[in-house]
């Protein structure tokens, strides 16, 4: 038995991540983390960065990444676990993703710009660099400027399918991004399993898909799970036959929930998706 403290699921600036690469790295190595994988948003761009960082203070950095994918008109998130980020199908595949993300940014912004809301697009595109931009750049960028007073209130006032600032999005379907981890040499996890309001039928009818197509693990454990959902997440796990995963999803720091690390161990009996890298 290894007392590793592994957190396979986080964000970077190359995303939605408040912190460079390096610096989450060193917050890692500072939380005790042995194992850390860094799972951007569609993108493979702060790899390199954390990869040289891990080096010099010595975690594990398993190269990994978060498909926004398409499941019926859903959104799901798959995580990509010890990929090859120079792989050639998947950066195809995460190019595509990106012009998706892009042009999904620009609808966003006008169709805020109905809303009374001058067009946030070119505050986003210069606060996000060479990232990607996601809803949490709109959400922190409609905090800033006082169009709502939470993230939160963001999500639930604008941004939130059914939302005035919404954008139905065709991201690639569910089984071509389990194929291009796979393609990467990848393990295929399904993130936060009891975050996407699927009715049970449903999130077993994705989890069969998710299978078929060659996904092997499910999250379990993340940052804010309590033991009812580690509960049924793990049933999850056993039901489709997949290993256990567990990550933060920290994103930046000053939430009290969430930290890289802090985690709950995974139930007794689960199989570690860490067994197959
Ligand atoms: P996107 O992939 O562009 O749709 O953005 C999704 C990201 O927004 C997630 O990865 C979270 O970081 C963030 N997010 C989604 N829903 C919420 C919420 N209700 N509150 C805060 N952040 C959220
Ligand atoms: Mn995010
Ligand atoms: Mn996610
Ligand atoms: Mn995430």
């Amino acid at each position: 038995m290894s007392d590793l403290i592994y957190d396979l699921h986080c964000h970077s600036t190359a995303s939605d991540g408040a912190l460079p690469p390096a610096e989450l790295v060193n917050r890692a190595k500072q939380q005790g983390v042995g194992v850390l994988a860094l799972t951007d948003h569609d993108t493979v761009a702060g790899l390199a960065e954390a990869r040289q960082a891990a080096q010099e203070c010595g975690i594990r950095l398993v190269p990994g990444i978060e498909l926004s994918a398409g499941f019926d008109n859903h959104c799901l998130h798959i995580v990509g676990l010890n990929i090859d980020p120079a792989n050639g199908r998947l950066l195809e595949g995460i190019a595509r993703q990106q012009v998706t993300r892009e042009e999904r940014a620009q609808k966003i912004a006008q169709k805020l710009v109905k809303k009374g809301i001058p067009d946030a697009y070119p505050d986003l595109r210069a606060a996000a660099g060479n990232g990607e931009i996601t809803r949490l750049h709109f959400a922190d960028f409609l905090v800033k400027h006082g169009y709502v007073e939470t993230q939160q209130d963001a999500f639930d006032r604008y941004l939130s399918k059914g939302k005035p600032g919404y954008v139905p999005t065709a991201w690639t379907a569910l089984a071509e991004c389990v194929d291009w981890i796979r393609q990467a040499g990848g393990v295929a996890v399904l993130a936060h399993p009891l975050r996407y309001k699927l009715s049970t039928k449903w999130l077993n009818k994705a989890l069969a898909q998710f299978v078929a197509a060659g996904g092997q693990g499910i999250e379990v454990v993340t940052g804010r799970a309590s033991i009812d959902d580690i509960r049924l997440s793990y049933g999850l796990a056993l039901k489709h036959g997949l290993y256990a995963s567990q990550g933060s999803d920290f994103h930046a720091p000053g939430n009290q929930y969430v930290e890289l690390g802090r985690l709950a161990a995974l139930p007794a009996g689960a199989e570690p998706v860490w067994n197959l890298f």
